[in-house]
Parts: C-alpha cells; structure tokens; sequence
C-alpha cells in the first residue's frame, strides 16, 4: 500500500494541477493498471496568500501554512508538499510543527544540480525567491551551488510576469521572450544551468528556450513526491 501525500497548494493552483498529473501519472507508470496517488490537498485561496506576501506578514503566512500541514498530517499524510519556492520561506517552521517529513523543494533540485557536476547556477522565481535567503543558502550549504540572480531590473520583470499572468493562468509570447533574455544574460554572466524556482515558470519556458540545462522546480519536486508514496512503509 502507497504512503499518503499532504501537498499544500493552490499557489498557485495552475502549478498544483500539474503537481496532481505529474505525480500520478508517475505512480501510474511504477504501479500500472488502474493505480493513482493516495494524495490530500490544500488548495489556498491564492489571493489571500498573495495579499500577505505583499504586506511582508510573512508571520500570518507562516500560521497559515503551519495550520495546514498539521491538519494534513492529522489526516493521515505520511510527508508533506509545500507547492510552491516561496512558501519554504517558512519551512523550518512547517517541518518543525509536523512529526511527518516536509519534502523541500530545493533538494531535489540541488541533488539534480550535483549529479550533472554543475556549480554555478542560475536562479529564477519570485523576488522573494531569488533576493531572499532562505532558498539560495539551502542551495549552497547543502549542495554547494554558487546561485547568481538576474539584475534588478530584470527581477522586476521576472516577478511581475509571474503574478500579473502565470499565476493567473496567462502564458504570453511576450514573456517569453523577456525570460529568455533574462536566461542569456544569466549564462553571459557565467550560469552553467538555471533554475526555473517557480513552479509556475515551466508554463511559459522550456529546454528550448535557453542554452544550458533548465532545472524545472515543480517536476522535481513531484518526483520526489511520488518517490516518498512507492517507498516502503
Ligand atoms: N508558485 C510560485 C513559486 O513557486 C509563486 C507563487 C507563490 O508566491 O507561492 O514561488
């Protein structure tokens, strides 16, 4: 019998319906037949997610989360998702809260990082992600990765098309084309590989769209949610 999955999103829940596929379409291909995930989620009312990040009340949104993964765990959820980068802002606090492990985004995708004998990356996602510390210090602590972040105004950019379109379920050429730009100057400045640390992003770009390897955050991180569900009991 497969463990039970807690995925907490609806951050957005264009990202989470992927997270859904991506994960039973892998227990799926393990198992076969007529097998899926044993999965329970929490899908957030985004826009208040939004709103207190927006405010920096980062301390009502780390309630929030932790409030979530406890009544997830008091479910029956053998490990907990956070789908989203930025919401593992609070994941010391999530994990700390729980008795079942938290699966952190940044590892898999650090692990990936490593396998490929990469150093040097860099970092897409929201502002939050990319200027904040939690998630770059993961990724160098753990795996030591150089992460490099775009200049500002090309951060700007980069988060203002994730909440005015992809979280709103918007992909546009356009975009595209400013987040290749930001994906070539990246490289310019040296980025051997570079994140897509926004499980939205993989909407709008893919391995087409750069000339080194892409790390897709939220296909990481559902595999190894569906992982945890085959491992044994
Ligand atoms: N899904 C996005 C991320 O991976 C952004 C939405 C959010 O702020 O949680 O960071």
């Amino acid at each position: 019998m497969q463990k039970v999955l807690g995925l907490i999103g609806g951050m957005s829940w264009e990202s989470s319906a992927h997270y859904y596929r991506m994960i039973n379409e892998q227990v799926r291909d393990a198992l076969g037949g007529m097998h899926s995930a044993r999965l329970l989620l929490w899908s957030f009312d985004f826009a208040d997610i939004e709103a207190m990040q927006r405010a920096g009340d980062w301390t009502a949104a780390t309630q929030a989360m932790v409030e979530v993964a406890r009544r997830l765990e008091g479910a029956g959820a053998t490990a907990v998702v956070i789908c989203t980068n930025t919401m593992h802002r609070m994941a010391e606090e999530v994990q700390a809260a729980i008795d079942v492990p938290l699966l952190h985004i940044a590892d898999p995708v650090g692990e990936a990082i490593r396998a490929l004998g990469l150093t040097r990356v860099g970092l897409l996602g929201t502002a939050f992600t990319m200027e904040q510390d939690f998630y770059r210090v993961r990724l160098a602590q753990r795996y030591g990765l150089e992460v490099l972040i775009p200049e500002a105004d090309d951060r700007a950019q980069v988060h203002r098309i994730i909440y005015e379109e992809l979280v709103q379920g918007q992909v546009l050429d356009a975009s595209r084309e400013v987040y290749r730009a930001v994906m070539q100057r990246l490289v310019d400045n040296g980025a051997q590989a570079v994140i897509l640390g926004c499980t939205e992003i993989m909407l709008l770009v893919g391995d087409d769209d750069a000339t080194v390897p892409l790390f897709d955050t939220a296909a990481l991180h559902a595999h190894a949610a569906a992982q945890h569900l085959l491992s044994p009991r």
